[in-house]
């Protein structure tokens, strides 16, 4: 097993240095780049702590260092320190690379990695001439930043105040972590802008005020607003918050719990003539039962406007959508508790058996959808509908799963 933060072996090693709140792809080129071009063995990705000239949020510390790992893991050269985030007090670039000269041999190169922003602002670092004697500096070119300034800059710190900048040019990547942060923050894509683990990190976590989804709850309701009826908007947002009690119950996720509910029944306002239309653009197939049983196709064409409409793209969240009316056997957790939210919410008129499920809703999930199931199917029996088979083959399911258990 390799060791880590061991630099005996390496005759030239490089520093990354960022607040990486959150690293971005801009990053990972910039280092890679410097790292070919200059023969550098080992890069070092050292997440600021408190550093002087910015302010950080020591709440985010974690998770930057984090989404830095997950971002560099699969290039064997690149590696994370975390000297500056458990530095404590104020961490300075000079306390760093002397710490790291001191763990490397005496002719090892040290070389720090800079973006042609910060190195216009080198100079306004501690002890900054002595950091320049200490160390290499490669200062790659950055979009929005001009070149022929950079160059002047670099030419200005090496005569006057001795120092080692090297320019380098590198493919251009328009990205910086706070559009980053503000694209997350109004629901738009960072797809191929953040290495993929990093993306999901920042969805997981909510960071930078995200959600799982594309679109932020607000916009959904503010849609939903729109094609829904005021007494079927009021169930949709009640269905929501049931679910995300459920969720918090059984130790779901509650934000896809929320979502979920609000998107439930986002077809289901539309006429028949508008939800056949719908369901030929968005390819929702209807067979023979939903042609005789309208009312379930709203399910199935919810879950394709979540997708295409709504910007969902989390194959959970669109189930629980296609499946909160018939049920199905061995559903997932969040497609129970949608089922189930949509039966007990608060706003629901009470009917026999409506407490009874409530508190069962509780104890055990699966009974609590076996009754509904029962339910539904004894409800829609008396009215001589048609009973989709999925909603008979989950009530088999669950009675068995249910029986078994006793
Ligand atoms: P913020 O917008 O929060 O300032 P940032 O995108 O500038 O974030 P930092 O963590 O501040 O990222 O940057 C760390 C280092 O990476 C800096 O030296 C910076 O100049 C460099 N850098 C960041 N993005 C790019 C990019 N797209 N191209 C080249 N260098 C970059
Ligand atoms: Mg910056």
């Amino acid at each position: 097993m390799k060791e880590l933060a061991q630099y005996k072996d390496y005759k030239r090693i490089a520093v990354m240095g960022g607040s990486f709140n959150p690293i971005h792809n801009g990053h990972l080129v910039a280092a890679e780049v410097v790292r070919q071009e200059f023969g550098i063995e080992r890069v070092i990705f050292i997440p600021t702590g408190n550093a002087s000239h910015k302010k950080s949020d020591p709440m985010y510390n974690e998770h930057r260092y984090l989404m830095t790992v997950l971002a560099t893991a699969a290039n064997p050269n690149f590696e994370v320190s975390r000297m500056e985030i458990d530095r404590a007090g104020k961490s300075y670039t000079i306390d760093t690379i002397g710490e790291l000269r001191k763990q490397c041999d005496d002719d090892c190169e040290i070389y720090f990695i800079t973006g042609a922003d910060a190195i216009d602002e080198i100079l306004t670092w501690k002890d900054p001439e002595k950091l320049l004697s200490m160390c290499r500096f490669v200062a790659v070119t950055r979009p929005g930043y001009d070149k022929t300034r950079l160059k002047a800059t670099i030419d200005t710190i090496n005569t006057k105040y001795k120092g080692n900048v090297e320019f380098l040019e590198i493919p251009a990547l328009s990205i910086s972590s706070t559009d980053v942060r503000n694209r997350v923050a109004v629901g738009k894509t960072i797809k191929y802008i953040v290495p993929e683990p990093v993306e999901s990190y920042i969805l997981k976590f909510g960071l930078y005020g995200g959600r799982p989804s594309a679109l932020k709850t607000d916009d959904i309701n503010k849609k939903l607003l729109a094609v829904l009826t005021p007494k079927r908007f009021k169930h949709t947002r009640g269905v929501a918050q049931e679910a995300v009690r459920l969720a918090k119950r059984y130790g779901a996720d509650t934000e896809k719990a929320y979502i979920a509910g609000l998107l439930h029944d986002c077809a289901k306002c539309y006429t028949d003539k508008e939800k056949i239309a719908l369901c030929e653009k968005y390819n929702v197939p209807l067979d023979d039962i939903l042609f005789k049983q309208p009312d379930l196709v709203h399910s199935f064409l919810g879950a394709a406007l979540a997708k295409a409409e709504y910007g969902i793209e989390d194959e959970d969240i669109i189930n629980a959508i296609a499946y909160h009316t018939t049920g199905r056997k061995d559903m997932s957790l969040l497609e129970k508790i949608i089922y189930i939210a949509d039966y007990i919410e608060p706003n629901r008129e009470a009917f026999d058996g409506l407490e009874e499920i409530r508190k069962l809703a509780y104890e055990d999930i699966d009974k609590a959808v076996e009754f509904s199931l029962e339910n539904t199917i004894g409800y829609n029996v008396n009215k001589k509908r048609i009973i989709h088979p999925l909603s008979m083959e989950a009530l088999e399911y669950y009675r068995e799963g249910n029986n078994e258990k006793q």
